[in-house]
C-alpha cells in the first residue's frame, strides 16, 4: 500500500474522480482544499477543480490533515453525524458569505441534497440555512458599520448583498435603523462613552 501524504494526483486518479469510478474506492480518497471535505472516487458530488485536489490513501491521513468526511459518500466509513454536517455547513456559509449563496449552492458545497440540508440544519439549529446566512450578513454589516469607515456600497459587496437598497431595507428590518443612521447613532454612542 502506498503511504505517501499529499500526493499529486495521477491522470488515472483524475479520470476515476471525474467518472465516479467505484472500482477505485478502496484505493484512494480525494480531498478538496476549498470545501475541506474528502470523498471516495465514486462520490456523486460535483467534480472539483483539479488544482484543489489532494490525494490520500487512508482515512486517518485525511482527517489528520484537517479534512472532514463527506456526508454523501460516507468517506470515513460511517455516517457523518448530523451535528458534524451542520458545523460543516456553517463553516461553508461563513467562508462564502460574500458570495451569492442559495440553499442549492450551500448543499452542493457541503455534499448533500438541499432538502436534507434544510431539514437537518433546522433540526439542529432551530433556524434554516438561509436564516443563518442572513444572520451572518447582519453581524458582518454591523461590524463594518461600527468598526470601519467603508462605504455602504463596499459593505454590500463584502457581505454578498450587492443591491444597496435591498441591503438598507434588510438592515432596517433587523435593527430598526437604516445603515447610515445606525452608523451615525453608533458614533454618538461611542462618543458619549468616551466622555
Ligand atoms: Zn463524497
Amino acid at each position: 500500500m502506498v503511504t505517501a501524504k499529499n500526493s499529486v494526483l495521477t491522470t488515472e486518479q483524475w479520470k476515476a474522480i471525474r467518472e465516479n469510478d467505484e472500482n477505485f474506492d478502496d484505493q484512494f480518497f480525494y480531498a478538496v482544499r476549498t470545501t475541506k471535505i474528502f470523498c471516495r472516487p465514486s462520490c456523486k458530488s460535483r467534480v472539483p477543480n483539479f488544482n484543489n485536489v489532494t490525494i490520500f490513501y487512508n482515512v486517518d491521513e485525511a482527517l489528520a490533515a484537517g479534512f472532514r468526511p463527506c456526508k454523501r459518500c460516507k468517506s470515513a466509513g460511517f455516517r457523518l453525524p448530523d451535528e458534524e454536517w451542520v458545523l460543516q455547513a456553517e463553516a461553508y456559509m461563513r467562508e462564502h458569505s460574500s458570495e451569492q449563496l442559495t440553499l442549492d449552492s450551500v448543499a452542493e458545497g457541503c455534499h448533500g441534497s438541499p432538502y436534507h440540508l434544510h431539514r437537518v440544519f433546522k433540526q439542529v439549529n432551530g433556524i434554516t440555512p438561509l436564516e443563518y446566512i442572513h444572520r451572518i450578513r447582519m453581524e458582518k454589516a454591523i461590524f463594518y458599520l461600527r468598526r470601519t469607515d467603508k462605504s455602504i456600497r463596499e459593505i454590500c459587496t463584502l457581505i454578498g448583498v450587492p443591491n444597496a437598497s435591498y441591503f438598507a431595507t434588510m438592515f432596517k428590518k433587523g435593527t430598526g435603523q437604516t445603515p447610515r443612521k445606525f452608523r451615525k447613532s453608533d458614533e454618538n454612542e461611542v462618543l458619549r462613552h468616551e466622555i
